[in-house]
């Protein structure tokens, strides 16, 4: 699907065309987008999930079927869209999975309950059934929850690949898989994860297959020259000492040679002498601190990687921003932006630095040392585009691996978890009196959206799966999902489908509260550009009952 700016599926509910809505009214045009997000994220759930392609204004293109880049990317007007996307954004940053579960589920239960209205229901009897059905499924999902023995690296590798399945080919997700429960080992003590020791380090080039894990903090070396004629640059150094230079490393010429006419060989010798001297100064004032090891942000003269190369020291240049404050992070060295800043408490140290070569990549591979060891995901993938996308695949893959390490709980996917839900809510519902009632049933009806795309994704009858799932599990068969490979009900343990307990929470949790702080908005007001003005857009009701969705740049109050 492409939603250039403005002409998304949203267009047709536009906030920008209506000034004031109320009551049914604005309960229907929440409705409506709230579904139109969910129409346009649905079909990318699921390992057979379709991509799609988002183009921006300025002609960018991202292909993904990840549901929260999209929501990310979509230009969205209406503000109760603006909700659902911060479920989004939400789910994806507190658990890194589960997103379009959270918007696919956000709109089934809004769907529903236009119906409900449709009915009849009062809009406070739909959210307290909701209410309801919410803290029920979060009961049962908490006794439904199976331990995963936190040793055992298989059923972590099946966790992780769960997350991502559908992503990229069965072969590299069970790299991408294994990388991270690599990365996720190697970074626990204690039955707690410190990711703060995972780097992911994308670099564009080679294949996806090559992407490996390196122990230490790795740094791309790929635009640094590491050739100097006639001198060996040092290729590891012991118990380094490390500076990090935020500028260029040049001889500052401005004042040797602007003001002077080179017309005489003696002048060209007195300029070869300033700068000599001005390099020998330079490499001086790196060994006085002690430094053996000097990565740049921008350029260093060649000259000067040379004398530095001499004196036995490893010189890394063009390094990147983001790569220069891990590096300072890890060797707790400062970034100095020029030499009068250098000295003993402005440089760091490793264990070790090392130039290595990796497939087609050159890199720096820094150990710490001690207790704190680090390890670097190195992602490669063809293009920029590519990388990019194997980066938050792998980011994904670390942070369910993440979960299911330190909460050790687990659940079957394909489904199967939706289904039981389903079951317990609709007993639980004959026990709720009412009009409620109908609510409950209603959030079980929503649950079963997930088999029931997950069915159509395969290109399976949603109708007939949904039949034969609910039989099966009618006979017990409690961890039975839609295989979506084979097409068929199987058992998510066999299959290795599995998704931490945390991820299935946070998304009906996220997706409840979304539908009814939306269904409770029964008055959407356009507040003008000037009334917002002081407080920043959307900031004048940010603090409202009903105003979740408050901030975020709109030029909207929504209020009750
Ligand atoms: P989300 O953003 O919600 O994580 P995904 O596109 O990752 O969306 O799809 C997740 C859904 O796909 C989950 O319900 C999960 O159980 C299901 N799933 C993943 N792998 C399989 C599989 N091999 N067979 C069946 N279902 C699967
Ligand atoms: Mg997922």
């Amino acid at each position: 699907m492409t939603t250039p700016a403005g002409n998304g599926p949203l267009s047709a509910v536009s906030a920008a065309t209506v000034e004031r809505l109320e009551g049914t009214d604005a309960r229907e045009s929440n409705v409506a987008a709230g579904k139109a997000l969910g129409d346009a994220v649905g079909t990318t759930l699921g390992p057979k999930g379709l991509d799609k392609m988002l183009v921006g204004s300025s002609g960018t293109v991202v292909v993904t079927n990840d549901g929260a880049s999209i929501l990310d990317r979509m230009d969205v007007e209406h503000p109760a869209a603006e909700l659902v996307v911060d479920v989004a954004a939400n789910q994806s940053s507190s658990v890194g999975d589960g997103t379009t579960t959270a918007v696919l589920l956000t709109a089934e239960l809004l769907s529903e309950a236009a119906e409900l209205f449709e009915m009849g229901l009062h809009p406070f009897t739909v959210t307290r059934g909701y209410r309801r059905a919410g803290e029920t499924a979060m009961d049962r999902l908490d006794a439904a929850a199976v331990e995963v023995d936190p040793g055992d690296d298989a059923r972590l590798r099946d966790v992780a690949a769960t997350a991502v399945t559908g992503k990229w080919d069965d072969d590299a997700n069970a790299t991408f898989a294994d990388l991270a429960v690599r990365a996720v080992r190697a970074a626990e003590a204690d039955g707690t994860v410190d990711l703060s020791r995972v780097t992911l380090r994308p670099v564009a080039g080679g294949s996806v297959d090559d992407s490996a894990l390196v122990s230490g903090l790795a740094v791309d070396m790929e635009s640094s020259s590491t050739s100097i004629e006639n001198v060996d640059v040092p290729k590891r150094i012991d118990g380094a000492t490390v500076a990090l230079f935020d500028r260029q490393l040049t001889v500052d010429e401005a004042d040797a040679v602007s003001n002077v006419s080179v017309d005489s060989p003696e002048t060209l010798q007195a300029l070869r002498e300033y700068e000599n001297d001005a390099y020998a100064a330079t490499v001086a004032a790196f060994r006085d601190v002690g430094a053996d090891v000097v990565v740049c942000q921008k350029s260093i003269d060649d000259p000067l990687r040379r004398e530095l190369a001499r004196a036995d020291v490893l010189t890394v240049e063009r390094t990147r921003q983001d790569e220069m404050h891990d590096l300072a992070a890890a060797t707790g060295a400062e970034l100095v932006a020029s030499l009068d800043e250098l000295s003993p408490a402005t440089v760091g140290r490793a264990e070790s630095v090392e130039r290595r070569r990796l497939g087609a990549t050159d890199l720096l591979v820094v150990t710490e040392g001690g207790d704190a060891e680090h390890v670097s995901l190195l992602l490669r993938g063809g293009t920029r585009h590519v990388v990019d996308e194997v980066e938050r695949i792998v980011e994904d893959c670390v942070h369910v691996a993440t979960l299911a390490v330190e909460n050790g709980r687990v659940l079957p996917g394909g489904g199967a978890t939706e289904l039981h839900l389903a079951r317990e809510l609709r007993d639980v519902a004959d026990g709720v009196g009412g009009r409620e009632q109908l609510a409950v049933r209603a959030f079980a009806d929503a649950l079963e959206a997930v088999p029931r795309t997950l069915a159509t994704t395969a290109g399976v009858d949603p109708v007939d799966a949904l039949v034969e799932l609910r039989a099966r599990h009618h006979d017990g068969d409690r961890d039975v999902g839609l295989d979506v490979g084979a097409g068929r009900p199987r058992s998510m343990a066999e299959a290795g489908v599995l998704e931490p307990l945390v991820v299935k929470q946070h998304a009906v949790a996220n997706a409840e509260e979304a539908a009814n702080a939306l269904l409770r908005i029964d008055d959407v007001i356009a507040a003008t550009g000037e009334e917002g003005g002081d407080e920043g857009p959307g900031g004048g009701h940010a603090d409202h009952d009903h105003g979740g969705g408050g901030g975020g740049g709109y030029p909207w109050a929504i209020g009750h």
